[in-house]
């Protein structure tokens, strides 16, 4: 039989709070329950962002809370190579192209299509979707602009996706802490427009990284906060491009601050440093996140 594989993949760009502990601590409990296996992986792709500080300060917090995770752990900043190769297929099959307009020209171009009335689509998370611009852009022209080092992104032309696989996708979610029963949720990548896949100068984006790393470790259930959830309607279409597996999903309640706002790296008070210096046992973190 194959063990269910579950994972804690936080990013080291800030400090750990009470979030990130209901997180490690409640994929601990069900890879226990099941005598599964528990991964930590560092999501570090973020070179400017993310540091060794950080990444050692988070270690540090985890270990004093009683996470245990199997060694070595994953560090994504480790494996560009491996998100380059399944880039090189996206581009290959003509199903992401070059982006290079930047903020400034994508809200320019936004306000301008507004004031001539039209509401500009917007994610789920409330971004503003790619304008169609340089999807249009013919080869030669992209050519010139990358040999001229002009910064770009690469995004996945979702709609060229969504016909390449003609087929709805959808995902197992599991409906509750006890990973029973399942739901069948429907994919809807066409929400996100044409997400950014991989920069210039990283050949990948967190999309793509987790997607690719949740299948090569074997990850079985994917248990992460509920502000992921519908993000997973993205990797799904990824999964799917790139003949991956897909895993299970558990998206957990978050943990609110006490402005009922989700919690942020920059939350001092619920960070999980802050709390062991006030005396806080690791017994009283799982207290407070409901454990
Ligand atoms: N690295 C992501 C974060 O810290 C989590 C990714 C995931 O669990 O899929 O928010």
């Amino acid at each position: 039989m194959t063990l269910l594989t579950f994972r804690f993949a936080p990013s080291p760009n800030g400090e750990l709070h009470l979030g990130h502990a209901y997180s490690a601590l409640l994929n601990q409990r069900l890879a226990k329950r099941s005598r599964g296996r528990l991964l930590l992986r560092i999501e570090d792709i973020d070179t400017v962002r993310c540091t060794p500080q950080f990444e050692a300060a988070m270690l540090a917090d985890l270990k004093w809370l009683g996470f245990e995770w199997e060694k070595p752990v994953r560090r994504q900043s480790e494996h560009f190579g491996e998100y380059a190769s399944m880039l090189d297929r996206l581009i290959r099959e003509d199903l992401v192209y070059p982006a290079f307009m930047s903020r400034g020209e994508i809200r320019a171009y936004i306000a301008e299509s507004e004031r001539r009335g039209r509401d500009w689509p917007r994610d789920p998370d409330g971004v503003p979707l790619y304008p169609p611009v340089d999807k249009a852009l013919p080869v030669h022209e992209r050519k010139r602009r990358i040999a001229e080092k002009a910064t770009f992104a690469w995004r996945l032309d979702v709609g060229a996706a969504v016909a390449r696989l003609g087929k709805e996708l959808s995902w197992a979610e599991f409906t509750d802490e006890t990973l029973s029963d399942t739901s069948s949720v429907e994919a809807r990548p066409l929400d996100w427009g044409d997400v950014i896949v991989a920069r210039r100068d990283i050949p990948t984006s967190y999309h793509l990284a987790v997607v690719v790393d949740d299948a090569l470790q074997g990850v079985s259930h994917v248990v992460r906060g509920q502000d992921l959830f519908s993000a997973t309607g993205v990797q799904r279409m990824l999964q799917e491009l790139l003949g991956l597996p897909q895993p299970a999903y558990f998206h957990h309640r978050l943990i609110l601050g006490p402005d009922g706002r989700k919690l942020s790296k920059s939350f001092g008070d619920t960070g999980l440093g802050a709390l062991r210096a006030t005396g806080a046992s690791p017994n009283d973190v799982r207290r407070m996140v409901g454990l």
